[in-house]
């Protein structure tokens, strides 16, 4: 079956969109701007822990928000260590309670799912606690968390299923470990933690624990932050360890066992070298696995409508104005191949392409040059190609880089990480004069903007 086959008459919807995460909430908002019938299907599998949570998606829920927040439960604490430097007479041993920044993220998040239902029934978008899997062309089964089933019929349809957490298939990893999934609304302090991965998910975590005081090691299988700039990428692995937190490197875990009960309780990791050669030991109460995220693309149908995906890696590849190989199924965000998984461009191609299928617009996501941040202790701001990336687009000869270290200004009263602030721009030589002559300005405007080390690339 796929999409050539004859579409009945009437359809129930003009629209069903499948995840109510930020690309999905995004295109049924614009969509129903121009009048058109529209069902958002969103659930929630729960975590091997069991955790689940509202409608909003990954970046809402268990991504960008509550990250976010505990990054700046991380700064405050690094502020009033400085605050005594700037004549703040603080009295009592300043400490750190988990449970209470927990609770008040969970509230706010709840507040924010809230917001999303009322604003889908502002807009007469039809929103719908159910699973989605297609079941013919232009047929869909939405599953209630109690089983019950509804078919729905629709013109076009919409994945934006995002992704989830991967594990890595060890004894113990779903028993015993968490993901960024379940931290974020942990009950108890994780306590000593190791955190496995080199991803931004990895090494942001990572860095607001040990914020917040606690003792924190990251394990390595091979480089940091793989597709960033890799000098940046060690820049900010240095500034971690300098900051007390422990990576263990060219080591992957192959054995979690519970030593002990608790919240939380303690476990014991044994590690094996990537050559294979070592095993190591060591106890931690809290392993979060950040190993990477796959796409939430394998258990939705798309073999019975025929729509394609990369084997491989679960990805839908799409053509530039996000359809897929079966012409009424198109597809957003995170699942896409070869985009960046953010959450502003997963929302400006949900609106794109609303307005391309309902308002006559001929706009196209643009996905080159995004700017992306990690929230890493030192925090790190990009935009453009990283210098590897340059090299091997223009060649070594045609790239002349830039480098700048900096103080920045807030920093030299509490006398901390002098010149540990980097800039740096990549610059493509034969690119033309002016943008070349603007680079001075361009780096003394990031030298004002203090906190981040970033690159930034002219092509
Ligand atoms: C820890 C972390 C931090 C992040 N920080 C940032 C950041 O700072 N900035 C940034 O831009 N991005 C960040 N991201 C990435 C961002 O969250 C994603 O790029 C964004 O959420 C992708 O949106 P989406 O619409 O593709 O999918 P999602 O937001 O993941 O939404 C998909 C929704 O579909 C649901 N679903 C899945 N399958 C089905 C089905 N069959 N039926 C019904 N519903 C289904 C899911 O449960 C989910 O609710 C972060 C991600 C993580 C994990």
């Amino acid at each position: 079956m796929n999409g050539s086959e004859e579409p009945p008459e009437a359809y129930d919807y003009d629209l069903i969109i499948i995840g109510g995460g930020s690309g999905g909430l995004a295109a049924a908002k614009e969509a129903a701007r121009y009048g058109k019938k529209i069902l958002v299907l969103d659930f929630v599998t729960p975590t091997p822990l069991g955790n689940r949570w509202g409608l909003g998606g990954t970046c809402v829920n268990v991504g960008c928000i509550p990250k976010k927040l505990m990054h700046q439960a991380a700064l405050l604490g690094q502020a009033l260590q400085d605050s005594r430097k700037y004549g703040w007479q603080l009295s009592e041993e300043v400490k750190h309670n988990w449970e209470s920044m927990t609770e008040a993220v969970q509230n706010y998040i709840g507040s924010l799912n809230w917001g999303y239902r009322v604003a889908l029934r502002e807009n007469r978008v039809t929103y719908e606690n159910a699973y989605g899997e297609f079941v013919g062309p232009h047929k869909i089964k939405a599953t209630n968390n109690k089983g019950k089933e509804r078919f729905y019929s629709a013109e076009r349809f919409l994945i934006a299923t995002g992704e989830r957490p991967r594990y890595p298939g060890i004894p113990g990893d779903k028993e015993y470990c968490i993901s960024s999934d379940d931290l974020f609304s942990l009950p108890y302090c994780p306590g000593k933690t190791l955190v496995v991965g080199a991803s931004y998910v990895a090494l942001e975590c990572a860095g607001f624990l040990a914020g917040i005081g606690l003792d924190v090691t990251v394990m390595v299988r091979s480089i940091l932050l793989r597709g960033f700039d890799q000098d940046m990428a060690n820049k900010i692995g240095e500034h971690m360890e300098d900051h007390g937190i422990k990576f263990i490197k060219k080591f992957v875990p192959i054995k979690i066992e519970q030593i002990k009960e608790g919240m939380p309780g303690t476990l014991r990791v044994v590690a094996q070298s990537t050559d294979g050669k070592e095993t190591i030991e060591g106890e931690y109460n809290t392993v979060l696995l950040a190993i990477g995220r796959d796409s939430c693309t394998r258990k939705i149908g798309l073999e019975t409508v025929g729509v394609k995906i990369n084997e491989k890696t679960g990805k839908i590849p799409v053509n530039d104005e996000e359809q897929t190989n079966v012409p009424y199924i198109y597809a957003i965000g995170d699942v896409l191949e070869d985009k960046l998984e953010l959450t502003p461009v997963a929302i400006q191609a949900g609106r794109l392409l609303a307005r391309r299928l309902y308002a006559g617009s001929t706009i196209k996501c643009d996905y080159d040059n995004v700017p992306t941040t990690v929230f890493t202790p030192m925090e790190y701001g990009a935009c453009g190609l990283s210098e590897e990336r340059a090299i091997e687009k223009f060649g070594e000869e045609n790239i002349e880089v830039y480098h700048s270290y900096f103080w920045p200004l807030e920093w030299t009263i509490p006398s901390r990480d002098n010149n540990k602030c980097y800039a740096k721009v990549i610059c493509h030589v034969k690119d033309n004069v002016m943008a070349r002559r603007e680079l001075p300005l361009s780096e003394r405007a990031l030298c004002k903007g203090a906190q981040i080390s970033g690159m930034y690339t002219f092509v």
